[in-house]
């Protein structure tokens, strides 16, 4: 894996490829199957990203990524959470 796309992960929401840093990582448990954001890598499981801009986050929240994708539910306090990122 040479390319330059290792280094690139895909939004959920716009389905743009960007830096880790320009994004929000999901992860949803393996043991527990809870959603939670993940940036410090201190859950295990499988992941999604979503830009951090208010656009890709609504929609992200509005069209239920999560469920789609993960097959969990993103959680009141979770989606609460990433506004809150916004605002940062
Ligand atoms: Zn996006």
């Amino acid at each position: 894996m040479k390319q330059e796309k290792k280094f690139l992960r895909q939004c959920a929401s716009c389905r743009e490829y960007k830096k880790k840093e320009e994004l929000i990582r999901l992860t949803k448990d393996h043991k527990t199957g809870e959603v939670t954001i993940n940036n410090d890598n201190s859950s295990f499981g499988r992941s999604i990203y979503v830009c951090k801009n208010e656009e890709c986050l609504k929609n992200f929240i509005k069209k239920k990524r999560t469920e789609h994708i993960l097959k969990a539910k993103l959680p009141v306090n979770i989606e609460e959470e990433l506004y809150t990122v916004l605002k940062n």
